[in-house]
């Protein structure tokens, strides 16, 4: 098969064939194919395929690191079995790879926006022409000006390589690794990106023009791409919190409190939206979040200052004005060129502006009182990817097709393929324990219902002699539980995803993991890190306790979903709740399946899980609690081909 590095197996050969003939003819394709199935190799071998027959490039796109690095693995395969001297650049912004960044060490550079980094990185250059030995000034920049094209190249080598390598030789060569891909990736054919390359209208133009070309001479693969809608989702939002406009009430005052209109000075109007904010979250956020009113917020602004929708469209044009002046005051003074008063004159400008037909108007308490104007219709956000040549969508957990391609706008004719598992059924057992659940209701208003699901975890967990797995659906029961002593007994072998944990920090929880002599247990989140496009190959992940069933709670955004699916499609539950439900359990249970001689045991908390995973054709038995840990027990005494099963 042309272009494919391995034996294929007889649905990779469909699944390729179906990928060239989207890409050639232009049309979209949709497809769900089993973790470990190969997804990388079937839709890198067609697209470039296509694409070399048609003058075509190919720009992949990824969520996570992990799914980059698999990419330039799988590309490097290909390059090699097809004997061509195809190239390809993987990308990731400064925040990963500028080194001058890194070396500041200065925290509030830390969490710099793409934008943020891109101004610190053309004063560094712009420092660096003057004189390369400034205290501004960047040396990697110059460094890198000192090669040429050829050296650069030359450095490089033909074989594609992964963001990490180049960093890490970039730093020994004492070059920037950033701009080095700017430099390289002209004559790509293939560009393995984040998501944000292709979604974003800005940066997927600025990425066209170094490439040297346009979104209709690309193909697009978007993988793990049942991530897109929230991604597309959140993009396409605007919020506004408390503290945001304490902040930009301090940047006022720096500037002596200018007027925002004609009559509304910008302290007044600050304190107006804070307070509105205030108010409005008292009055309507039952929980976590609530609705809004339609105009609720506006007309508390247009009462207060008696004035016209047009002269609040001023006003937030004038405070973004007067953030420009801050973020130059920062920038001169070699701090990030950060405003406040430039986001909220953003948030309000997009407030007045957006329909709230697109976008709920929501308040929040956490973090802190927000207003949010949430856009439900993730078509309205997807216009960029809809403009390549061709675009292959796939995951391992995209059902409902139809949901995903209606939610991307893309067209009725777009071919929707889903592939079974190819792996032995028997090489994976699920259990559903009955008499559990961590239904909403009865976990927050029945303390017996929350000791025996604590007791059940304990018994599981209690168990368990192979490297396994433990998820929550939130974090803030995964720390409940902690606390209270449930994972205690794990001891050392317990290994913690915590909140928002960085790359590095998951490398090294991973390395941990893999590097223990004794079984360990990771525990995180559903939807986590862990639990979504990470591989776990052969014996590193046998086992897994998904504690309950990961319906979305019942909040503000959740009913806006709720709606939003049953206007346009008639099937708010379905959409809305039972497949985002499903899809994260079976992206957990595909970390335990990766090959045909891998095996696996999943043990679910939550008797409503029957229902679930029938409805998406998953096979499971269920159990009382002693029965499944019986067999659990007894299954991780079956002998297996590797090394024998380790004791904690
Ligand atoms: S040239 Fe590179 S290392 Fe220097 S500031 Fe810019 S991105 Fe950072």
């Amino acid at each position: 098969m042309e272009f494919f590095p391995y034996s294929p197996r007889p649905f990779q050969e469909v699944a390729r064939n179906l990928v060239e003939e989207a890409a050639e003819t232009g049309s979209s394709l949709v497809m769900e194919m089993p973790t470990g199935s190969g997804k990388t190799v079937v839709t890198l071998a067609g697209a470039l395929a296509a694409a070399r027959r048609a003058g075509k490039k190919v720009l992949y796109v990824t969520r996570t690191n992990s799914q980059q690095q698999h990419a330039v693995h799988e590309f490097n395969e290909i390059r090699k079995a097809s004997g061509l001297a195809m190239r390809a650049v993987a990308l990731q912004g400064r925040a990963r790879l500028c080194l001058k960044l890194e070396d500041t060490q200065d925290p509030e550079w830390q969490d710099a926006t793409p934008e943020e980094l891109g101004h610190f990185c053309t004063a560094a250059k712009a420092a660096t022409d003057k004189g390369p030995s400034g205290p501004k000034a960047c040396v990697y920049w110059s460094g890198l000006q000192s090669m040429n094209a050829e050296d650069l190249r030359a450095f490089v080598g033909d074989e594609a390589r992964t963001a990490e390598w180049l960093k890490s030789a970039a730093r020994e060569r004492g070059i920037c690794p950033y701009e080095a891909t700017k430099k390289l990736i002209f004559d790509a054919d293939l560009v393995i990106a984040p998501y944000f390359f292709a979604v974003d209208a800005g940066v997927n133009q600025r990425l066209m023009f170094l490439w040297g070309t346009r979104p209709e001479d690309v193909i697009l693969i978007v993988d793990e791409a049942h991530n897109v809608p929230d991604y597309l989702r959140q993009l396409g939002s605007a919020r506004l919190s408390r503290e945001t406009l304490h902040r930009a009430a301090t940047e006022a005052k720096e500037l002596g409190y200018p007027e925002a209109a004609p009559h509304i000075p910008s302290k007044l109007l600050l304190d107006t939206i804070g307070f509105a904010i205030e108010d409005v979250v008292k009055t309507f956020v039952v929980d976590d979040d609530g609705f809004l009113p339609p105009f609720e917020f506006e007309t508390r602004l247009l009462d207060r200052f008696t004035t016209t929708t047009r002269t609040l469209q001023i006003a937030a044009e004038a405070l973004q004005q007067m953030g420009e002046a801050i973020k130059d005051r920062r920038r001169l003074l070699g701090r990030i060129p950060r405003s406040y008063l430039a986001k909220v004159g953003r948030f309000l400008a997009a407030w007045l502006q957006t329909e709230s037909d697109t976008h709920v108007r929501l308040a929040g308490r956490t973090p802190s009182p927000h207003l949010e104007a949430f856009l439900v219709d993730p078509s309205l956000a997807a216009d960029a990817i809809r403009s390549f040549h061709a675009s292959i969508h796939v995951s391992g957990t995209l059902d409902p097709l139809q949901e995903y391609r209606d939610a991307l706008g893309l067209a009725e004719d777009t071919k929707l393929e889903r592939f079974p598992s190819p792996f032995p059924a028997d090489g994976l057992r699920v259990r559903v324990v009955e008499g559990v659940s961590t239904r909403y209701g009865s976990l927050s208003t029945d303390p017996a219902a929350v000791d025996e699901l604590q007791a059940a975890v304990r018994a599981v967990i209690g168990a368990t002699r192979v490297n396994a797995a433990c998820f929550f659906p939130s974090h803030r029961m995964m720390e409940e539980f902690r606390e209270v002593g449930v994972l205690d007994g794990l001891g050392d072998a317990a290994l913690f995803e915590t909140k928002g944990v960085g790359q590095e920090g998951l490398m090294r929880l991973l390395a941990q993991h893999r590097s223990s002599t004794t079984a360990s247990v990771l525990v995180g989140v559903l939807g986590g890190r862990i639990s979504e496009g990470l591989d776990f190959p052969g014996r590193e992940l046998e086992a897994m306790v998904i504690v309950g069933v990961p319906y979305p709670k019942p909040s503000a955004h959740q009913r806006a979903l709720f709606h939003y699916y049953e206007a346009k499609f008639g099937k708010g539950w379905d959409y809305g709740v039972r497949a985002p439900a499903l899809r994260r359990i079976r992206q957990a249970v595909g970390r335990l399946i990766r090959s045909e001689t891998d095996r696996g045991f999943a043990i679910i908390l939550d008797e409503r899980a029957n229902l679930l995973l029938r409805s998406g054709g998953v096979e499971a038995e269920s159990g009382t609690l002693s029965r499944v840990v019986e067999e659990f027990s007894a299954w991780q005494a079956e002998p297996v081909s590797a090394a024998e099963p380790r004791a904690h």
